[in-house]
């Protein structure tokens, strides 16, 4: 989906702007360079966005029902509004074409992220040198656990996808191991804004006063 919806929208976004901030940069670099700088700036991409969508009152109505379960397993990867998922294919197509991105790397980021995000929400358990270990590298289901947790002092934090790198980087990162999320998981959101279980009330809950 990621990729096809990108693959539609960014062609039409770089005729319409005509100009790419990195395409010179792209086009005399080895593939590997190319691929490997497109895989951590569409994560970037990513990271901010994640990080505007709960902070903009407005988009948080469309990204809560992606965290309204309190059961967070593989499966909520694939929960969210369409709204937003289509507002989220846009933008990014429009990041691609402005940087001048090769659309072709976004199938890799698509694939890594088919893979890595029902990973990254099941409840699968690393000891905690191991955890510490992968989580220098790729984010793991505990690290992005904290992001799912229902106090939000707790869970605006881990708003990366694939890397770690951004919410180091830029003070947002919380591990673990510093709330014993193992042992006492809270997660969701608070009842108030959450909709009943019917495809209806999941569809109209952003538009809702709560
Ligand atoms: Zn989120």
């Amino acid at each position: 989906m990621l990729f096809f919806v990108g693959y539609v929208f960014t062609p039409y976004f770089s005729n319409l702007l005509n100009y790419s901030f990195l395409q010179s940069y792209f086009d005399a670099s080895h593939y590997l360079i190319i691929v490997v700088a497109s895989l951590f700036l569409i994560d970037f991409f990513q990271y901010v966005l994640h990080y505007v969508q709960h902070n903009v009152p407005v988009l948080w109505r469309l990204h809560r029902l992606h965290h309204f379960d309190k059961t967070v397993d593989g499966l909520i990867n694939f929960l969210s509004h369409p709204i937003e998922g289509m507002i989220s294919f846009i933008l990014l197509s429009f990041f691609i074409a402005i940087i001048g991105i090769p659309v072709e790397t976004l199938f890799v980021y698509a694939i890594l992220a088919a893979i890595h995000g029902p990973f990254g929400h099941s409840d699968i358990r690393f000891s905690d040198k191991l955890e510490k270990i992968i989580n220098k590298f790729f984010i793991t289901p505990q690290f992005h656990r904290v992001h799912h947790h229902l106090d939000m002092k707790r869970g605006n934090s881990n708003f990366g996808g694939l890397f770690p790198f951004w919410d180091i980087l830029f003070g947002t990162a919380v591990f673990p191991q510093k709330y014993k999320i193992f042992t006492n998981p809270t997660l969701g959101i608070s009842s108030e804004q959450k909709p009943d279980y019917s495809i209806l009330s999941f569809l109209i809950n952003p538009f809702k006063r709560t």
